[in-house]
């Protein structure tokens, strides 16, 4: 068998899984290190070929009635709901999460659907009487066509369904391209989209490394962008679909604080704001990578931290009883250790963690230990700027204007974390904190009906929530005449 042979279809276009005329692409397992597969990754011919199946299987999906999409998103929930621990197994292989925390996320897959399909049978469009005589006016929701959907490795099919659930519900058809690190588990979930009664077409994937996203976005058929991964990346897809003046919506990095005052239930906060940072081993955008803790509580506060880093078991994410998985891609792990080690060299006190984990099991898995890093000042890169990993600051505040001051230094605006117990003090904080998300008492909590984004370089708009329909629509306005007849312009006199 040739190399090409012996390659996996890395594209799945019009119903089925085809090979791409792209480069191979190895898929590798962050926590064994070893290679899964190869797999064909899409060339531009590729990527217009899926785009112009979607845009051609347009017109009889958006036909469709409501009942009938969500119909079809119901059956499709239904299959995801049977399948929820294969695609669970399947992502913990490609990108480490700890199948602990991805089962339950995997379980709730199927109600992101149900949701959507539920708001098919709320009231859309309204009546307007407009300040002129003899005319009623009624407003429609039109999808927008083929959505390109751009998916980063951290929470491939968790972001993918954000996108597919309000894009098919309306009348979309979709393209999507999930990060070359994790390709299998989205293209497994297109197969079902199709094994569920979706038209082929409907829902198409293209693969692959630097290359086919940027080909899908610059593709003037794609009618919006629904993109999640870094602010960089996200600038490049404005700037590209700007070209032809096409939506987008952004969901990108963050640099959230985590605020702990002296008030707040200890145990709480230490649990909540280990949680923060080190789940899903801090690749998550919402990451509470900054901890601020109020002065007179950090010592305890600091030590109860770092003592519990320290206790994390790192290692094997199909094992229960680990607290930490792997981190990616080696590509990630180095910016970790660069980023920490620059932080340390540019004066802050590293208080655990710092290096790589070695876990007798996997001795080529990408291991990184929980790591607290200490006397850190604003003007760092540590404290700007994104690691997407299992990194934490520590910084002390002494009272609500500096820690407002502090939370809200930063180009990012994604999410923040507000420990008290004091009531008019966590609204108080809730208003001020520059973020499109406050969780008071708790961290990290996102749900399909609660709408989700960023502010500044965090992103623009929101996903989840019925709000988030309106991003996948166009509002079309009916004029109806009443019938009472239509003046001659130009013979005032005449009716
Ligand atoms: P990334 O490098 O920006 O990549 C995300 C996706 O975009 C991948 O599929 C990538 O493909 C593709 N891509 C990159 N550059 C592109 C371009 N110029 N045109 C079209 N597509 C392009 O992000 P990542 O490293 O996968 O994910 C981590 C980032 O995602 C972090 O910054 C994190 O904060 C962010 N994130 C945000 C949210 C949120 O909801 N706000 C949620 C999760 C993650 P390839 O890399 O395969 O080429």
């Amino acid at each position: 068998m040739t190399d090409y042979e012996q390659r996996a279809p890395g594209c799945f276009i019009d119903g089925k899984r085809v090979h791409g005329t792209g480069p191979g692409v190895v898929v590798r397992s962050p926590w064994s290190g070893e290679d899964l597969l190869t797999l064909s990754s899409a060339s531009r011919e590729d990527v217009s070929q899926a785009v112009a199946v979607a845009q051609t299987v347009f017109t009889a999906w958006q036909a469709t009635t409501a009942g009938e999409r969500a119909e079809h998103l119901m059956n499709f929930a239904a299959l995801l709901d049977e399948h929820a621990d294969e695609l669970a197994e399947l992502q913990v292989r490609e990108n480490g999460k700890l199948l602990k925390e991805m089962a339950g996320q995997a379980k709730l897959f199927g109600d992101h659907l149900r949701y959507y399909a539920s708001l098919l049978r709320m009231p859309c469009g309204y009546v307007v009487e407009p300040p002129i005589g003899g005319m009623r006016v009624h407003t429609e929701r039109v999808p927008l066509g083929v959505v390109a959907a751009i998916t980063p490795w951290n929470s491939p099919l968790n972001l993918l369904l954000w996108k597919l659930g309000p894009a098919l519900a309306v009348g979309n058809v979709v393209v999507i391209k999930p990060s070359e690190i994790t390709p299998l588990s989205t293209l497994r979930l297109a197969e079902l989209a199709t094994q569920a009664g979706l038209p082929p077409g409907v829902v198409n994937v293209v693969t692959g490394a630097a290359g086919p996203g940027q080909y899908l976005v610059e593709n003037r058929a794609v009618a919006k962008v629904a993109f999640t991964g870094s602010s960089a990346a996200g600038e490049q897809i404005a700037r590209a679909a700007a070209i032809g003046l096409r939506r987008v919506s952004l969901e990108l990095g963050g640099k959230s604080a985590n605020v702990v005052f002296a008030d707040a239930d200890h145990e709480q906060a230490i649990r909540g704001t280990l949680a923060g940072i080190f789940g899903a081993s801090g690749q998550t955008c919402m990451a509470g990578s900054r901890i601020l803790v109020e002065s007179r509580a950090l010592p305890v506060f600091l030590e109860r931290l770092v003592e519990t880093a320290d206790r994390m078991r790192v290692g094997d994410p199909f094992d229960d009883t680990t607290d930490m998985g792997p981190i990616a891609s080696a590509a990630q792990l180095s910016k970790i250790e660069t980023m920490v080690d620059a932080a340390v060299a540019a004066g802050a006190t590293l208080r655990a963690g710092g290096c790589r984990a070695q876990v007798e099991q996997f001795p080529n898995g990408l291991y990184y230990r929980p790591t607290v890093l200490s006397d850190v000042t604003p003007d760092m890169p540590i404290f700007q700027e994104e690691v997407f990993g299992p990194v934490a600051c520590v910084m002390p505040f002494d009272d609500e204007d500096e820690a407002i001051s502090l939370a809200n230094d930063t180009r990012f605006g994604l999410a923040a974390g507000v420990w008290t117990s004091d009531r008019a003090r966590s609204d108080r904080m809730a208003s001020q904190l520059r973020a499109g998300t406050v969780w008071v008492n708790n961290y990290r909590k996102v749900a399909y009906n609660v709408p989700f984004g960023g502010i500044g370089m965090s992103g623009v708009g929101r996903e989840n929530g019925y709000q988030c329909l309106d991003s996948y629509t166009e509002t079309k306005s009916v004029w109806v005449d009443q019938g009472l007849g239509i003046r001659d312009p130009f013979n005032p006199r005449a009716r």
